[in-house]
């Protein structure tokens, strides 16, 4: 086989919000941000319009247990796109001693306040915690980000519930740059519940032909060479190199991953490795810039949807 990692000197030509403008070198960079920058202008005014209509800003709760520093930076993220679109952002910060009886306890006071219309619960949660207790605590109709059975049950079904929104970013960032998924050989890693299960299915319903690979796949470069279509998502640094892509293929890049910069510091990466990965693709998500800022457009984008439900049911 070439060594495809002889590209890595090719030019990595940025496209526009359509991603479908050919690049003149090397493989198209998929950036999510001009998408969601598009999604959150539009939902500005949707929010403005809410507010018109029902006299109320619609409050996304975010529930942090622990103060797990990660976690709270990505939070951070999502309170700042909240001030941004016009809605109110409440963190709900709690011990990380609570019992689980508490904590249901606190998500069921937040499913009865009438002016919280979204609800998530960041996770990682402390182990004495039982996730299924809390996710099954999330009234289904504020639940924004697909995590409750109910929503995890009509993905699959294929009928209308809010979406994991990183699965939904995934997808969507290959919809929203012309990128053809019927019938193509589409290729998973991760089969979490959050990321690569729904991402599967999501795909299916975009009619792709869908392997999903996880930790005990054996040799994934078999299955990674076969894909026209690759969504990473296993949360390890590097795990695909460009030996193991096809020439030509679309790789989506969910990974986030903190790394040291080599002078220090750290530096964020994805799972797939740009460098040699580069010479070889046709496009390719960036991280940071790619996934990330997709998700939470799209998460406030189910919030609007959650908050003319609500309102619409109290009538
Ligand atoms: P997870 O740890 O719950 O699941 C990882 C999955 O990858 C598992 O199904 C596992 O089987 C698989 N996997 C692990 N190592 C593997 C290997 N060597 N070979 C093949 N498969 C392997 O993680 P998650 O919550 O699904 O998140 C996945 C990644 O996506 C993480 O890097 C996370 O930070 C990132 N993430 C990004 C966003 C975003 O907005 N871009 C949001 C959530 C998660």
């Amino acid at each position: 086989m070439s060594d495809r990692s002889d590209g890595a000197t090719t030019t990595v030509a940025a496209v526009g919000v359509s991603g479908t403008e050919p690049a003149t070198s090397g493989p198209r960079l998929l950036a999510g941000s001009p998408i969601a920058a598009e999604i959150r202008a539009r939902l500005t005014e949707d929010f403005a319009a809410f507010k018109e209509r029902w006299g109320q800003t619609p409050t996304l709760a975010v529930v942090l247990v622990g103060a797990d520093a990660p976690s709270a930076v990505y939070l951070q993220q999502i309170l700042r796109t909240c001030q941004k679109v016009g809605v109110d952002g409440r963190l709900v910060e709690i011990g990380a001693e609570v019992t689980p009886e508490a904590l249901c306890t606190e998500i069921e006071s937040l499913n009865a306040d009438p002016s919280v219309a979204g609800i998530i619960v960041q996770m990682p949660l402390p182990s004495h915690i039982p996730l299924r207790t809390v996710i099954d605590s999330i009234d289904p109709a504020k639940d924004i980000d697909g995590i409750h059975p109910r929503n995890a049950g009509l993905l699959s079904l294929g009928y209308d519930g809010f979406l994991p929104a990183t699965a939904q970013a995934s997808v969507e960032i290959l919809k929203r740059s012309g990128i053809e998924i019927a019938g193509k050989r589409v290729v998973v890693i991760g089969r979490s519940n959050v990321v690569g299960k729904p991402a599967a299915l999501l795909l299916i319903r975009e009619h792709g032909t869908v392997t999903v690979l996880h930790s005990k796949t054996r040799d994934l470069g078999h299955h990674t060479r076969d894909a026209e279509i690759l969504i990473v998502a296993a949360g390890r640094p590097g795990l695909v190199t460009g030996e193991m892509l096809s020439p030509g293929a679309v790789v989506v890049d969910v990974g986030i991953n903190v790394v040291p910069d080599g002078a220090g510091g750290e530096k964020l990466v994805g799972d797939v490795d740009f460098e040699s990965a580069k010479g070889v693709v046709s496009a390719i998500t960036p991280v940071p810039g790619g996934v990330g800022p997709l998700t939470n457009a799209l998460l406030l984008s189910h919030l609007l949807r959650a908050a003319t439900d609500q309102a619409e049911a109290r009538r």
